[in-house]
């Protein structure tokens, strides 16, 4: 490690200038903060953590409407642990459950699935939230229902494609982003090819890197080298798992139940075609057609500055609300709940 830190500090001074690093990727950050890599990078490397976690760019009118649709008769919501906590305008779906509604935690959609078979007189809703890696696994479940000819399963789509967010901070200028350190998990699924946008037309440097401390700072390594020979390019550092075209039978069974359309993420507002939503033919699955949702007035959590977080433009603790009102057992805002939020791994590693 000693030599890779030695590297980073040569590339540094022939850079003479601040250097903007980003990760999109909730364990990246984690693994930045528990490494304690931003305090060992030299003065003029910067690393900013951007909206990487599902959770915390899920806003909050999505959880309004999901409440409402659990609120329903002979509904079931079925969710990630992690969205329990997460505050909508009126609360959270702990509270909602608190209240008696019926929201049940799972660990994988299948399980949604088995609820639905359990109880075929309910509805079962899942809250399908999460990026590329998460959506194969629900395109599996709906395959699976179809397969199996149950009828009560729904899902409600809140899914994120990775590539247009980035597309949104390139043009964000108060960034001045020099490159990214881009989802391992992500990629394995997508690939590489698909960044190919950010150095071809934002001429940003960009490495694909695995989790380990040793692993970013190879990527930070790779990044500087680019950013010097003024060769900006898309090269993956998570050699064993990440291929140039992705998992092609992954992303086939993604759209063979899904189509691309715009989504809006928490602190960034609607970015077109960054999410997706099941296609026509199965939309006697999707939540959104089956129940009619009235206009609901959602409402941020006063204070909370998760939108500015989420965009590289604040750090947690300069949100008046960090550690004071929002901790990870009271939170605020959506990116205190998940261990992967920024504000989380800042209270946890970064305030030492
Ligand atoms: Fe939002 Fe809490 Fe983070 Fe402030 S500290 S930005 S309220 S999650």
């Amino acid at each position: 490690m000693k030599e890779i830190i030695k590297a980073i500090e040569k590339l540094s001074t022939r850079l003479m200038r601040q250097v903007n690093l980003m990760e999109v990727c909730g364990t990246h950050t984690v693994s930045i903060f528990k490494n304690g890599i931003r305090s060992i990078l030299p003065s003029n490397i910067k690393l900013l953590s951007g909206p990487g976690c599902p959770v915390c760019v899920t806003p909050v009118q999505d959880i309004d409407r999901m409440l409402y649709i659990a609120g329903q008769p002979n509904v079931i919501l079925a969710t990630f642990g992690d969205m329990m906590r997460v505050p909508g305008s009126n609360g959270s779906f702990y509270k909602a459950k608190a209240e008696g509604l019926d929201v049940r935690i799972i660990y994988s959609p299948i399980e949604a699935l088995n609820i639905a078979e359990q109880n075929k007189n309910k509805k079962i809703v899942f809250f399908a939230v999460g990026f590329e890696t998460t959506s194969p696994s629900i395109a599996a479940t709906v395959f699976e229902a179809e397969r199996l000819g149950v009828e009560n399963f729904y899902i409600y789509s809140v899914h994120k494609l990775v590539p247009p967010a980035l597309e949104v901070l390139l043009n964000t200028e108060e960034l001045k982003l020099d490159g990214f350190i881009l989802p391992g998990h992500v990629s394995t699924i997508i690939g590489s090819k698909v960044y190919e946008f950010i150095p071809l037309k934002y001429k940003k440097a960009c490495v694909i890197a695995g989790f380990d401390a040793d692993d970013i700072l190879q990527a930070i390594v790779m990044l500087l080298r680019q950013i010097v020979k003024d060769k900006p390019e898309v090269e993956i550092q998570y050699k064993e798992a990440v291929r140039q075209e992705g998992n092609p039978r992954a992303i086939e069974f993604i759209y063979r139940y899904f189509e691309v359309c715009d989504s809006n993420w928490r602190g960034i507002g609607v970015i077109p075609k960054s999410g997706l939503k099941l296609k026509k033919e199965h939309s006697h699955r999707d939540a959104e057609a089956v129940f009619d949702i009235p206009e609901i007035k959602s409402r941020e959590p006063m204070g909370c500055q998760c939108g500015l977080v989420l965009r590289g433009l604040k750090i947690p603790p300069e949100c008046p609300l960090f550690a004071k009102i929002c901790t990870p057992e009271n939170p605020a805002g959506a990116c205190m709940v998940s261990s992967e939020g920024s504000c989380a791994a800042y209270y946890k590693y970064g305030r030492g």
